[in-house]
């Protein structure tokens, strides 16, 4: 273990690190998940580098539950202030750039220059993010209402799921969270299990700049395998946005997954990327560049040229070229951390299988393997391959080509008219990157074609090649590459939500849709107004149940309409929930929330003498759920529905059971009822001021107290129907002559 290395980066000082000489049976043997640790492996030597303690779903979902609470907080820290944290973080990057590099390096098995270059790209997107905490521009509209304007502003999103690969395990991160976090989201980030330490390491820099700034949170790590970890991070509701970087059979699945629970994903999948050397290209130029895109990172990008398309009267010329370009880079295969090497090992045994089963089915379609096409460096215990030259038959079916095979092969291809390389070039179900090497404006633009008929790819380049990316362009891919855009341009937007609310001058006099309109009273219904009139933009609100709830629903409709509220509404019953959705109300499940901070809701009954209110969301657990979590309560009555002494009403279930002390039964009886008893939504009895115990459930008057008290115990799924007025912040009662009156008016500050 390289001992100094991991040191400076604290990770000897990780509890969940631990370090090869602890490791125990099969997790100090080889790569991989044994007993929830993961072992990771030096590619270059198959040497374990340590372990890392795995989280489970109980752990992840308590990482969730902290970040939805951080993102809270984070939010209304204003953007270029969230700009400074992200300024921090990227200067502590610059000052751990060499050893998170060589950790790169190290554990990825990307050679020195190109580990350092990772580090780099955190850095610069850092930069860039800075800058934009201070633009995030949004656009104003002209509105069709009189003496208005509208325009569109750019609110956080919430936490964000980012899942990345083993192949850029700190900058695909870097590119997410840095971009993320002035957006004003919080990231949980599950990295690949090939890269745990520099997924450990690269988030324990961020979170403890973010902490020391007073930002606690914002950047989480959850390592765990796809079933534990990924999956149910794919799943969870709560985060809006889910980032994947990786396969497309992953980006397929997680696409999927993410779709059906309509949430919103950025997919960041494979490429399959092609080069087309123009007969009129500078032979010098195409032939660097697409060694480079096809060797560098041992063809492990997803951005790696994997198909040479050439120009049949430079065909020859080029390939011999080619070939002794190849015998060239092959002598520098090995140790990436040693100078001079120009191509490291691929990530593991798997990727080494992968590309044999790739050349071999490759001669089996009439392919020539013109350069390597196998191991290299044998004796090591590293993963190494030889960079592999294959020519198609010269009917240029080559099916394995289609497919992206994660190692150092080129596929090289000829053709005759350019339109016919175009179309090779199309003719695969990843669309990344793509460039073409020419000097003639003709056959550029065609290959730029401005109606989309040149390249379909979502990079395409001319006279550079396919490989890299600079973080000013909005970086990703088409078709099965998944669509998403990361890094520069408006990328920012997928990390934020749009809002356009129309502001109103207040000059203007006109009354249609207008403001004046505004500052009238919006409905005929005093009761429903009293109710939501604290109701401001930026808070959740549970929705009550029942018909007197129903009618602030409607008014509050009428005031998000008007006023443009920006709220979100927790629906708590099926009736609320459709009625709120015809009203078309902003909703969200309460499970994403946790704490609402206004409920509104009918009562059925308030019996001022027994300071008890019936009813009130008390029908089902989910309401009761709802009710007990919000900051603020305000219940609704009717004033022929104020009674004093609950069970007198023919339709009211209610009895109390003389329950406890001698005295207090005998108080009770003094009262006149016969019956029962309550329990809170958490299934414990529930104690009234004078003694009595009270459940919602009719029983014979005539038993046994000793003996219900037994039953009661027994009864599954009691659950509290109502609570005490005191519980209530407000208690709103209309008259019947239409006057208001509050039973209970909140305390003063
Ligand atoms: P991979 O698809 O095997 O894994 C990527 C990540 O997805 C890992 O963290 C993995 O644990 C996770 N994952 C897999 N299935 C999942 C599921 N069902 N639910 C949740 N998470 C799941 O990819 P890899 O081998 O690590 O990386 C190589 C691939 O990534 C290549 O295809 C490469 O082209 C692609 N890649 C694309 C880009 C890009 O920007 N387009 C960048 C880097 C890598």
């Amino acid at each position: 273990m390289p001992t100094d290395l991991f040191r400076a980066l604290g990770l000897t000082d990780d509890p969940r690190f631990i370090a090869p000489a602890r490791l125990t049976g099969p997790s100090a043997k080889g790569p991989g998940v044994h007993d929830g640790i993961v072992s990771s492996e030096n590619p270059a030597t198959g040497e374990i580098l340590g372990g890392v303690r795995l989280d489970d779903s109980a752990a992840l979902d308590r990482v969730i539950a902290e970040s939805v609470d951080a993102f809270r907080k984070w939010r209304e820290v204003p953007a270029p202030a969230r700009g400074q944290a992200v300024r921090a973080i990227g200067e502590e990057f610059r000052r751990f750039k060499e050893p998170l590099g060589e950790l790169v390096s190290l554990e990825m098995g990307k050679i020195r220059t190109e580990g350092l270059g990772e580090v780099q790209e955190t850095i610069d997107i850092a930069d860039y993010a800075v800058g934009l905490s201070r633009q995030l521009p949004g656009q104003v509209f002209p509105s069709e209402r009189a003496g208005h304007r509208m325009f569109e502003q750019w609110l956080p999103l919430g936490p964000v799921g980012v899942i990345t690969a083993f192949n850029f395990p700190n900058a695909v991160w870097g590119w997410n969270a840095m971009l993320g976090a002035v957006c004003g989201d919080t990231i949980i980030w599950k990295p690949s299990l090939f890269t745990p330490l520099v997924a450990l390491a690269t988030n324990a820099i961020a979170d403890r700049v973010a902490a020391k700034l007073g930002h606690t949170g914002i950047f989480r790590l959850v390592i765990g395998t796809d079933e534990q970890v990924g999956k149910p991070l794919v799943a969870d509701r709560r985060i809006p946005l889910i980032s994947a970087t990786g396969s497309c059979r992953m980006g397929r699945a997680v696409g999927q997954a993410v779709a059906a629970r309509l949430g919103r994903s950025l997919l960041e999948l494979g490429g399959n990327n092609a080069v087309i050397v123009h007969s009129d290209a500078d032979q010098e130029l195409a032939l660097r560049s697409t060694v480079f895109g096809a060797v560098g990172t041992a063809g492990q990008r997803c951005t790696t040229t994997r198909r040479l398309l050439i120009h049949e009267s430079i065909a020859d010329r080029f390939i011999d070229r080619l070939v002794a370009a190849y015998k060239q880079v092959a002598t520098r295969i090995g140790d990436p951390l040693r100078e001079g090497t120009l191509i490291g090992p691929l990530a593991n045994a798997t990727a080494v299988e992968q590309f044999l089963a790739a050349v071999k089915a490759a001669k089996e379609q009439g392919g020539e393997v013109l350069f390597g096409g196998g191991r290299a460096c044998e004796g090591v215990r590293g993963h190494f391959v030889q960079p592999t030259l294959i020519r198609a038959p010269k009917n240029n079916n080559l099916p394995i080509s289609r497919e992206e095979t994660f190692a150092p092969i080129l596929y090289v291809f000829t053709f005759k008219e350019l339109d016919e390389a175009v179309a090779l070039h199309n003719g695969v179900d990843q669309g990344l990157s793509s460039a073409i090497f020419t000097e003639s404006v003709r056959a550029s633009e065609r290959f730029l074609s401005p109606t989309g008929s040149g390249s379909d790819c979502g990079i395409a380049n001319v006279n550079a090649g396919t490989s890299g990316a600079e973080i000013g362009g909005a970086f990703g891919g088409e078709k099965d590459t998944g669509g998403g855009r990361e890094s520069g341009s408006d990328s920012w937007k997928a990390y934020m939500r749009r809002q356009p609310p129309p502001s109103t001058s207040a000059a203007s006099s006109s009354l249609h849709r207008g403001s004046a309109l505004s500052s009238q009273p919006r409905t005929a219904d005093p009761l429903a107004e009293a109710a939501i009139a604290e109701i401001t933009s930026g808070m959740i609100v549970g929705l009550g149940t029942g018909r007197t709830a129903s009618r602030a629903i409607v008014a509050l409709a009428e005031r998000v309409k008007e006023e443009k509220l920006d709220i979100r509404c927790v629906p708590t019953s099926h009736v609320t929930e459709t009625l709120a959705r015809a009203q078309c109300l902003p909703l969200v499940d309460f499970a994403m929330e946790e704490e609402v901070d206004y409920l509104f809701d009918g009562a059925d009954e308030v019996d001022p003498m027994l300071r008890m209110i019936k009813g009130a969301g008390g029908a089902m657990m989910r309401e009761r759920i709802v009710a007990y979590a919000a900051k603020r309560r305000v219940y609704m009555v009717q004033e022929a529905k104020m009674v004093h002494r609950l069970g007198e009403r023919a339709s009211l279930p209610v009895a109390v059971l003389a329950f406890g002390l001698a005295s207090t039964r005998a108080s009770l009886r003094r009262l006149g009822m016969n019956g029962v008893v309550r329990r809170t939504f958490d299934g414990h009895l529930f104690l009234t001021d004078n003694g009595s115990l009270i459940i919602d459930v009719t029983l014979a008057a005539d038993r046994e107290i000793e003996e219900l008290a037994a039953e009661i115990n027994d009864i599954p799924g009691v659950l509290d129907h109502g609570l005490f007025l005191d519980e209530a912040d407000e208690v709103i009662v209309e008259t019947k002559s239409g006057a208001i009156e509050r039973l209970n008016r909140p305390a003063p500050e």
